[in-house]
């Protein structure tokens, strides 16, 4: 389990506070909670609302984690 990371339930774009996301000029570790309500997805632009925590450290295997439980 690795807290932070957060899914974007549209395109499965994951958000890693740990890295945080250059496109968005959101600098590393900052919590996906402390981002501005502006953040949208970089992939698909989905809005915030959009994500939900998720323990995935990568695509694939976000993947097969939400086949699984829906990633919850
Ligand atoms: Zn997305």
């Amino acid at each position: 389990m690795k807290p932070g990371n957060y899914i974007c339930t549209v395109c499965n774009y994951i958000y890693d506070d740990q890295k945080g996301e250059p496109r968005q000029e959101i600098a590393p570790d900052i919590p996906f909670t402390s981002l501005p309500p502006t953040f949208v997805c970089p992939e698909c632009s989905a809005d915030k609302e959009m994500f939900q925590p998720c323990s995935c450290v990568s695509l694939e295997e976000a993947q097969s984690e939400r086949i699984q439980n829906l990633c919850a």
